[in-house]
């Protein structure tokens, strides 16, 4: 049977985005149909194998790692059609805000695809290249206070599960978008499961619950967004992040901060605001790219792996350097009025291509703001003791909390959590032992770390998943639903102590 699926490899070196993970799978899959997907699934769970899907490989911790069959989901990439599903009253409502994908279309194809369609994302991430169940699997983020991560604004998932079930996925009958079971040619046994718990797990289940073949998501009509990014301080900011007034004047804000202090003896930040305006009428004159144009040229002529090793130098041999460079950076960013179609404003452009990595911890809206300040403390005292730098500024972004159980946002109605994250030029020296040394301090103000970030959760301490997670439990029972024999077991779920057998 497995035969049948044409693209196998075996002896696969299967690596991640920045070539930090490394997996050598028995099999690496790239299927195409859903035939396949649960063919694959059944064949492994005969051999006693287990099976893992990995999206763009975007995410810098080892959560997509496998040693048996790895499924590469790239070639399930296609809109399939809405009136698949048989619609209920709400459904109905909200038909024409409705998007049916399967789960490889990459987040930028995705964006052209509604664009076609005068449609667009609620809201994305500061990147493009990801898949869309890779995102909602590790409940990726944007920024707005009255905005969600990703995963917010999923309606339904199909996903296949042991045993080769398929599985379509909606909260309760009263939010439900659906009356019955979707309707795929040639699969007539797909089993329907209205249930806010399972929803609410499989929502968020960083690819542990099975594969997910294609989602529902909420879309709303093109929208076109006008950015400012400008130079501020710290001392500046912070009461106006505290009084909420930056926060609630803009649809997403954005925090950077540079850990070292300037000559004003303050920290320099950069405050991105970005808020909806009428479409312009003329096209921008660069389409994708619109910070300061002499660095966008830069970016756009010097190669990629030029800027790494310019920047790696300063790092491992001038470290001195870094407060500089990190001011430079800063500097880099910022701009003034700068209007374009959403996906491309949200998009933080060809920054994203430089190799680096990065720890990503959310907090919750009354904690962050200490939080700050300690982890400004714990760069100076790092800088005094042993030279070791954070390589760059570190941002503050600001999400809606959800309902989904393992969603690093997960929290009460009408609240927020801040996500700061700390990205780490690829092999600088002292880097990993940085953001270990943060992530290790910030569990004291609530945090809890990004799972598609580099992370160590787990274990005994403060970083186990119950402690992080109130309704951890909750996903556990849903989990022993999906995974009773273990077949989307892997080493990553075993490290952060997901369990069952
Ligand atoms: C340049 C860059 C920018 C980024 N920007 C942001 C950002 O702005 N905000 C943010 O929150 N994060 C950001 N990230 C992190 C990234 O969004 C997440 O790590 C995301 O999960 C990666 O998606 P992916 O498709 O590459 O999934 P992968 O990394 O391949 O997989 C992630 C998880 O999803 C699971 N998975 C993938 N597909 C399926 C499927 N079909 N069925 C079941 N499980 C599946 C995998 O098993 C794994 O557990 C960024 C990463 C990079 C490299």
């Amino acid at each position: 049977m497995i035969n049948t699926i044409n693209a196998v490899t075996i002896r696969k070196r299967w690596k991640n985005y920045v070539h930090d993970q490394e997996a050598h799978p028995l099999k690496y899959f790239k299927p195409t149909t859903l035939g396949e997907l649960v063919t694959i699934v059944q064949d492994a769970e005969q051999k006693n194998y287990t099976v893992k899907a990995v999206g763009s490989g975007h995410s810098s911790s080892d959560i997509a790692l496998c040693r048996d069959y790895m499924v590469g989901t790239h070639g399930l990439n296609h809109e399939l059609d809405i009136s698949a599903l048989s619609l209920s009253e709400q459904g109905v409502k909200q038909a024409g805000n409705l998007c049916f994908v399967e789960c490889g279309i990459r987040v930028k194809a995705l964006n052209k695809l509604l664009q076609n369609k005068n449609k667009a994302l609620i809201n994305m991430g500061a990147y493009d290249g990801q898949t869309i169940a890779g995102v909602i699997s590790t409940s990726t983020h944007g920024s707005g206070m009255t905005l969600g991560s990703l995963s917010s604004f999923l309606k339904a998932v199909v996903l296949v599960g042991e045993g080769g079930v398929i599985y379509h996925i909606e909260p309760s009958a009263a939010t439900a978008i659906s009356k019955s079971a979707v309707q795929l040619s040639g699969f007539p046994n797909i089993t329907f499961i209205q249930d806010d718990d399972h929803f609410n797990a499989v929502g968020v289940n960083i690819g542990c619950m099975g594969i997910i073949y294609a989602v529902v998501i909420e879309i709303m009509d093109s929208y076109f967004l006008m950015e400012n990014r400008k130079f501020s301080c710290w001392k500046d900011v912070k009461p106006l992040l505290e009084n909420r007034e930056l926060l609630n004047n803009n649809r997403h804000l954005e925090v950077l901060v540079s850990a070292y202090k300037n000559k004003e003896n303050d920290y320099t930040c950069m405050v991105t605001e970005r808020n909806i305006v009428p479409p312009r009428k003329s096209g921008p004159i660069i389409p994708r790219g619109h910070r300061k144009i002499i660095y966008e040229i830069i970016l756009r002529i010097v190669p990629d792996f030029i800027l790494d090793a310019i920047m790696r130098t300063i790092i491992n041999r001038l470290p001195k350097l870094i407060p500089w460079m990190a001011k430079l950076l800063i500097n880099s960013l910022t701009d003034k009025d700068y209007i374009d179609r959403s996906f491309r404003v949200l998009n933080l452009g060809r920054a994203n291509n430089l190799s680096a990595y990065a720890t990503e911890i959310a907090f919750p809206s009354n904690k962050f703001i200490d939080a700050t300040e300690a982890i400004l403390q714990i760069v100076h005292k790092s800088v005094e003791e042993g030279m070791q730098y954070l390589s760059a500024p570190f941002s503050l972004r600001f999400v809606k909390t959800n309902h989904f159980f393992l969603s690093m946002q997960y929290g009460q109605e009408n609240d927020f959590v801040c996500m700061i994250e700390f990205p780490t030029v690829n092999r600088s020296v002292g880097g990993m032992e940085m953001l270990s040394r943060i992530e290790a301090a910030m569990y004291a103000f609530g945090g809890i770390p990004h799972w598609g970030q580099v992370n160590h959760i787990g274990g005994h301490s403060d970083a186990r998943l119950d402690k992080l997670y109130p309704r951890y439990h909750d996903w556990m029972n849903v989990y022993k639903h999906y995974c009773s024999k273990g077949t989307f077991q892997n080493d990553f779920s075993r490290r952060a102590g997901i369990e069952i057998c």
